[in-house]
């Protein structure tokens, strides 16, 4: 691909933003596409120009509970797109082996209840009903360890009290992309390549132009904005909003415009990953409600059950661990019926970029940036972005207070990330070989060792002691800490002069909808049996 300078002059008025050219169509692409025709409708004119021989990252399965808003701005019923993805529920992230071997604790995506204004962390920690944090003080660790499904067998959704945390639809539809940040009780597990081929359907259906070809040219006007790109059969392609989702390689952002990349290898060392799709027998094997991330020597391995098979990849630091060793204990972790089942071995770009939006480009997906997935967050930074692009959507080429207000926001949400992935390590128990030793000493950001400082004090409270809150409530934090162990947390002094009693029922309260929860639910497996054969 080459990069055209200053001699293409833009010939249309560039008063208005009505033509977006998308570049690439993997996951981000066809969110983009979606979203924008489900926002804008024919009012604006958007066109996905998708290589046919450069391919997707072909991984990016598990989600993060945000992502039901994105479907509901769609305007699209679960029984509209799962079946089609081969989509599962997932409730929770699973950790096994992070505080030592045969330990799992889960974080799952529900609030933490608290009582007479301290969080159930605190009161847990100085009243512990069970050794089990996460099933003392969340009902879906319990749903998790059973195997349950979110819903009824007649498809209702649990009554689980979690009203005031679901998304209001109405408002939903009417604050056109305002990222509420809401946790709410489910995400999902799907085929990527699935989901990018529904968003292709419901996209062109609404008017979204479709290109099967390879970008070859960026071509930049004489103030510097992409005029247009060049494809090798199809000519140039003008717009006015290029959206960069070309994954890894960035070629409109960080190639043709030049923006630097700003790396989170200091911190988050893990850079490889190798990945296997291993067949399932839904039958045989059980449909676990969560993604289960196994440390391993070098990493942790993913499990991403799905109607259709098991995603599964070690995502490993490639100081530690060589391909062929992490292909091999990823080959062994699995068993026999991965034998015949080619690996994709990817390397992964850990940072992101200085500014994803700048001139009349925005990259979203990989193109803009990643973190490992070991809290699924690829997808939400995705989702994120495009709900921040069509709430500061360019009038014109002057909006330079919007293009600054979405790259505060897109650095935000993915620094507070890192920071949340770093607690992971540096939280871990285990020190049982170097890489692990070393998480101990690597260098972690700055805010994030304040408040460690702070924690071993008094656990994370609720959201107001979260000045710089990073779109991660500060339950997940406490699940993080309580559920690796490795840092010496306190409750605060003050729980011991407060009456218990409270707590205590509230301990009780969430033991019985528990155990009521997982008599009456299904397994995933009887639950998605059932609407096969109903289907
Ligand atoms: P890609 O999938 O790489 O798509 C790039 C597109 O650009 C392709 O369509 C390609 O054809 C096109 N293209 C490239 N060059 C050209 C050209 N010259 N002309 C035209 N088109 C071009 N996220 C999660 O939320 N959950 C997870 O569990 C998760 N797991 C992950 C595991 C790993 C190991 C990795 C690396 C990522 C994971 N992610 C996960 C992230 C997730 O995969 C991505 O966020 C998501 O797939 C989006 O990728 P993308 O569309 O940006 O890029």
């Amino acid at each position: 691909m080459t990069v055209s300078g200053a001699a293409a002059k833009n010939t249309r008025d560039p008063g208005r933003t009505r033509r977006v050219v998308i570049v690439g169509g993997g996951t981000a692409g066809w969110m983009t596409a979606s979203y924008l025709a489900a926002a804008f409708g024919k009012r604006v004119d958007v066109t996905v120009v998708e290589s046919a021989t450069v391919g997707t990252i072909g991984v990016g399965e598990a989600t993060f509970s945000d992502i039901r808003h994105f479907f509901e701005f769609l305007r699209l019923e679960e029984s509209e797109w799962m079946p089609a993805c081969n989509a599962t529920y997932k409730l929770a992230v699973r950790f096994e082996n992070w505080r030592e071997p045969g330990h799992h604790f889960y974080h799952p995506f529900e609030q933490m209840a608290s009582v007479d204004g301290f969080p159930l962390s605190d009161w847990w920690l100085r009243y512990p009903t069970t050794s089990r944090f996460d099933k003392d003080c969340f009902v879906m660790a319990s749903l998790c360890d059973a195997e349950r499904s979110p819903r009824y067998l007649d498809g209702s959704l649990v009554d689980q009290g979690f009203v005031e945390q679901t998304h209001d639809e109405t408002s939903a539809r009417s604050t056109i992309a305002e990222y509420q940040g809401a946790q709410i009780p489910y995400a999902y597990h799907f085929e990527a390549h699935l989901l990018a081929k529904f968003l292709t359907g419901y996209s062109t259906e609404r008017g979204v132009k479709h290109v099967v070809d390879n970008v070859v040219d960026v071509a930049l006007d004489d103030q510097g904005f992409i005029s247009h790109v060049r494809t090798a059969e199809h000519g140039e392609i003008a717009g006015d909003l290029f959206v960069d989702c070309t994954g890894f390689r960035a070629l409109l952002l960080n190639k043709a415009l030049g923006e630097p990349f700003v790396s989170y290898q200091d911190t988050l060392p893990n850079d490889s990953a190798v990945a296997l799709q291993v067949p399932l027998d839904m039958d045989r094997k059980p449909l676990r409600p969560c993604t289960t991330a196994t440390a391993q020597d070098a990493g942790w391995i993913w499990t991403i059950p799905l109607i259709s098979r098991i995603g599964t990849g070690y995502v490993y630091a490639s100081d530690y661990a060589t391909p062929e060793e992490a292909e091999r204990v990823l080959r062994e972790f699995v068993g026999p019926e991965a034998a015949d089942v080619p690996a994709n071995h990817i390397r992964m770009r850990i940072g992101r970029s200085r500014r994803s939006w700048v001139k009349n480009c925005v990259a979203v997906g990989l193109s803009s940036g990643f973190v490992e997935p070991l809290e699924s967050t690829g997808i939400f930074f995705i989702h994120h972005a495009i709900e921040q692009m069509v709430k500061y959507f360019p009038s014109g080429r002057g909006d330079d207070l919007l293009r600054e207000q979405y790259n505060r926001s897109v650095t935000h949400v993915m620094d507070g990330v890192r920071e949340f992935l770093c607690l992971h390590y540096r939280g871990a128990k285990r020190v049982d070989n170097q890489y692990w030793k070393d998480t101990k000493t690597r260098v972690i950001p700055d805010a994030l060792a304040e408040r460690i400082e702070i924690w071993q004090h008094k656990v994370p409270d609720s959201e107001s002691i979260y000045p710089h809150y990073h779109g991660l409530p500060p339950y997940s934090y406490n699940c993080i800490l309580l559920g690796t162990g490795g840092i010496d947390v306190r409750h605060s002094p003050a729980v011991e002069l407060a009456d218990e009693r409270a707590a205590l029922a509230e301990f009780e309260r969430i033991r019985l909808k528990a155990e009521k929860l997982v008599q009456e639910l299904p397994t995933q497996n009887q639950y998605f049996a059932a609407m096969r054969a109903n289907a």
